[in-house]
């Protein structure tokens, strides 16, 4: 399995309009974040982890030319506002397949009416889609949607045999820590340095990663007060920020397929 970061910024981006601090005005390119998203890459299938509102150049930037699936987090803007985007994509293959919980989906039918009400004569996205509420298997890949409180949301993260992406999330609950032992490869959220009511913030982040004890964790979601070449050092061993265009080889056994596709 080969995972790219298409995006690791907060939800206005870094840099974010107007700012001139030192990572808004920072010429290390790994400052300049577009909208989380995430690529997986397995056995010539592709699976899309959120949409951003930054897709399209993400697509481009990864040479995007099939999606298999599409996973959803959550309904938030930063999120799911390149679903528009994925016209370009149904124009070559179809529709695709998307899932996401049934609270997502409930957001997702009201901002995206256009998409799932009766066709017109515009084009619009074509998603089919399924509702996750279980363990699943997904192009040979074991899923585990994992539920995680974010303010008054509840977020999917979702492990996929031994990687997991975990984000937008305050808390990770016993039982979300027990559903992500044993992992190669975590991505974590990681919105700044003080506490945030709604995401967790970088001590809280390195705690839950010394609880989990993955082989190596990955800091994202991240917002303008961290600065690349600054905090990058200071990290523990095994713990590392992320950053767009960031290619990462995970070592993945196929899993047996242990339930629906759905
Ligand atoms: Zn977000
Ligand atoms: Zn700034
Ligand atoms: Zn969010």
């Amino acid at each position: 399995m080969e995972i790219e970061f298409l995006g690791t910024g907060t939800s206005v981006g870094v840099p974010m309009i107007g700012c001139d601090c030192p990572t808004c005005t920072s010429d290390d390119p790994r400052d300049r974040r577009l909208r989380v998203s995430l690529l997986i890459r397995y056995r010539g299938a592709h699976i899309l982890i959120d949409p951003s509102i930054d897709f399209r150049q993400q697509a481009l930037r990864a040479g995007l030319k099939t999606l298999d699936a599409v996973l959803i987090t959550h309904a938030h803007a930063d999120h799911v506002f390149g679903i528009d985007d994925l016209r370009a994509l149904n124009y070559r293959q179809g529709a695709m397949p998307c899932f996401a919980s049934a609270e997502t989906w409930q957001n997702l039918y009201r901002m995206f009416s256009y998409a799932f009400g009766p066709p017109g004569p515009s084009s619009r996205p074509r998603l089919v889609p399924h509702t996750i509420g279980g363990d699943c298997t997904l192009c040979g890949l074991h899923v585990t949607p994992i539920e995680l409180p974010h303010g008054d949301m509840t977020t999917l993260g979702f492990r996929l045999n031994d990687f997991a992406y975990v984000t937008d999330c305050c808390a990770l609950p016993d039982a979300a820590c027990e559903r992500l032992l044993g992992l190669d490869t975590l991505v974590l959220d990681c919105v700044r340095y003080k506490p945030h009511p709604t995401h967790l913030h970088l001590e809280a982040a390195l705690a839950y990663i010394a609880r989990l004890q993955p082989k190596r964790a990955y800091l994202t979601h991240m917002a303008h007060d961290i600065r690349h070449a600054e905090l990058a050092p200071q990290l523990p061993a095994g713990v590392e920020l992320a950053y767009d265009g960031l290619r990462v080889a995970v070592p993945s056994e196929a899993v047996l397929p242990a339930s629906s596709s759905n």
